[in-house]
């Protein structure tokens, strides 16, 4: 056990990005993916339920094999199909970034410039790919986060925790000072799995999922809970940047 004294004083948050920082799935990969589909002339859509299961299968190529076997088709032929899908499908959603159409989810900048002015490292650990994670990061947050390791670099996708591990290792941060931030429940054990402490930020495909084993369950980034949780443990809380919201919804 972490003595509570300890737990107060945060040395580094780790952020995923799909579904924490932005609300990417819904309205930036899953269109993605459709228009990947009809580039190649294919019929298959995902549409908001759909894609919501297929959530359950971490990382764009796998969750694609998956689709394309459970089609029908050969396991060399959907990998082949899926590898080729998804180069197209990242073409896209870089385009869509660029484009600025993925926005960050209520309360992320907020959050993240509340933990830099705290003096506290900011991090990234997605299992995304860098070719529109970086631009993605450089849209919105600007050059905020120090370690950004993505899942080009790490083979093994949440909820192995394998990113997490890199991103510690890198980073040079402790894990007993360190916290993770995630909206799902691979997240939740990647993060575990390395040894960290994590705070859920719930989104509309995640919100049903189980997080026993979580620092904290909160509804969002803006959640008053989340907002006090790091009140009370970045370094400079008492006479910090923002005081938490007292008042509960
Ligand atoms: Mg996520």
């Amino acid at each position: 056990m972490i003595p509570r004294r300890q737990d107060k004083r945060l040395e580094a948050v780790i952020f995923d990005v799909d579904g924490t920082l932005v609300d990417s799935e819904r309205d930036g990969h899953r269109v993605a993916f459709n228009l990947a589909f009809q580039a190649a002339g294919l019929l298959d859509r995902w549409d908001v339920p759909t894609y919501g299961k297929l959530l359950e299968i971490t990382g764009g190529e796998r969750r694609l094999t998956y689709w394309f076997e459970r089609r029908g088709r050969s396991m060399d032929e959907a990998r082949e199909r899926a590898a080729e899908l998804h180069k197209k499908k990242t073409e896209i959603m870089r385009g869509l970034v660029i484009q600025g159409r993925i926005p960050p989810r209520p309360g992320a900048r907020r959050l993240v410039a509340d933990v830099r002015a705290s003096g506290a490292q900011v991090h990234v650990a997605t299992t995304g790919t860098r070719a529109w994670v970086e631009p993605l990061l450089h849209q919105v947050f600007g050059r905020t986060f120090q370690v950004v390791v993505t899942g080009t670099e790490v083979r093994e996708l949440k909820p192995n925790p394998a990113v997490y591990r890199a991103v510690i290792e890198h980073a040079a941060c402790d894990p007993a000072r360190t916290v993770a931030v995630e909206d799902s429940l691979n997240g939740l054990r990647a993060a575990t799995g390395a040894g960290l402490r994590c705070v859920v930020a719930s989104n509309v495909y995640t919100r049903e999922q189980d997080f026993a084993g979580a620092a904290l369950t909160a509804d969002g980034l803006d959640d008053p809970a989340l907002v006090a949780w790091f009140s009370r443990r970045l370094p400079f809380a008492e006479s910090g940047p923002r005081r938490a919201v007292a008042k509960r919804a």
